[in-house]
């Protein structure tokens, strides 16, 4: 799958697989993302995700993705000496079900120390010992909570069986104890789910308890798993972060003056492009733009809630055509 590397304002090709980006993101300015497990690989099948439902939902963790391809393909792009501003873990579902997640930091570590590593996860599996010593040596992990009762934690992360809200939170609270870098807890609103004063209440005791650096607040910005799922108003936002107080921030676009900020436009136009001479199905769109599938999923869902575009099922897959063409 080519995707675009700009040095010096050439863009160059190259084959990637694990890897997407760099993308500009609300938190880290220019990030470099690695992709540890295949679409839609998670612990959890949250009410809102972007990436749609979960086709996989585990606590197994396994080498998902071979770990010296994703070596050899983080060599290959780093060689360019990229200007980033962050490595970041993410993608199509929870990197922490990775088993060799620490063979990949350990390898950035000690050839790239120049970047920046972070990690962004749903936080459900640090009650593991194991696994809160393979990342330690990460510089930022941003975990998400939007529960802190085991009735909204169902209700809104549909978790995997084996996964309990308080073991979850406890392991949250061993992470911070033994881990010496950033930690940035996420809460995503769900109006009507998770946004009580009960709720919000438990939530503020659940954070004073994991005492994180940080907390942002997010809520949906383009359409979730499930089509119910609503977006808190800016009023709301505002009063919730007031209420929670310290160091709670809502969630910012990305910088508008981030270098890749073009890139994205790029990418968006270039689906239009593409949609407009033909109908292509979601591997299609991501092997034309070199956009990573679950990107392009989630701009794909912006484009079905406004209209836009529609779906049609043939032999060879779901293809995503452009409405109303003359
Ligand atoms: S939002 Fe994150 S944690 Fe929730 S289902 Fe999607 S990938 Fe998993």
């Amino acid at each position: 799958m080519p995707f675009h590397r700009y040095r010096r304002g050439v863009v160059i090709h190259m084959e990637k697989r694990y890897l997407f980006g760099p993308v500009p993101s609300r938190r880290l300015g220019l990030s470099l993302g690695i992709d540890l497990v295949p679409l839609k690989t998670c612990s959890l099948n949250c009410v809102y995700c972007e990436c749609g439902r979960t086709t996989r939902l585990t606590v197994a963790r396994k080498e998902y993705v071979p770990v010296d391809k994703v070596l050899e393909e983080l060599d290959r792009f780093i060689r360019g000496n990229p200007r980033l501003d962050y490595i970041t873990f993410a993608g199509s579902g929870e990197p922490t079900l990775h088993l060799h997640i620490d063979r990949v930091i350990a390898h950035l570590k000690k050839h790239y120390p120049q970047y920046p590593l972070a990690l962004l996860t749903n936080g459900t599996l640090f009650s593991s010992a194991h696994l809160r010593t393979q990342v330690k040596e990460l510089d930022l992990i941003i975990p998400s909570l939007d529960a802190a009762t085991e009735e909204v934690f169902r209700k809104v992360n549909r978790p995997h069986p084996a996964l309990h809200c308080a073991e979850v939170i406890s392991g949250l609270i061993d992470l911070r104890r033994e881990y010496h870098g950033e930690i940035c807890l996420e809460i995503f609103i769900a109006p009507g789910l998770n946004d009580s004063a009960a709720e919000l209440a438990a939530i503020k005791t659940t954070i004073e308890k994991i005492n994180p650096d940080r907390i942002q607040l997010g809520t949906l910005d383009r359409p979730g798993a499930e089509s119910w799922v609503r977006e808190a108003s800016p009023e709301r936002m505002k009063e919730i972060t007031a209420f929670l107080g310290g160091s709670t921030e809502l969630i910012k676009e990305p910088d508008p003056g981030t270098k890749a900020f073009h890139i994205d436009a790029d990418f968006r136009e270039t689906i239009l492009q593409t949609l407009r001479r033909r109908p292509c199905t979601v591997e299609d769109l991501s092997r034309i733009s070199g956009v990573h599938q679950a990107e392009v999923q989630k701009y794909l869902r912006h484009l079905l809630s406004k209209g836009q575009i529609e779906m049609e099922r043939r032999k060879r897959g779901t293809f995503v055509k452009i409405k109303n063409l003359p």
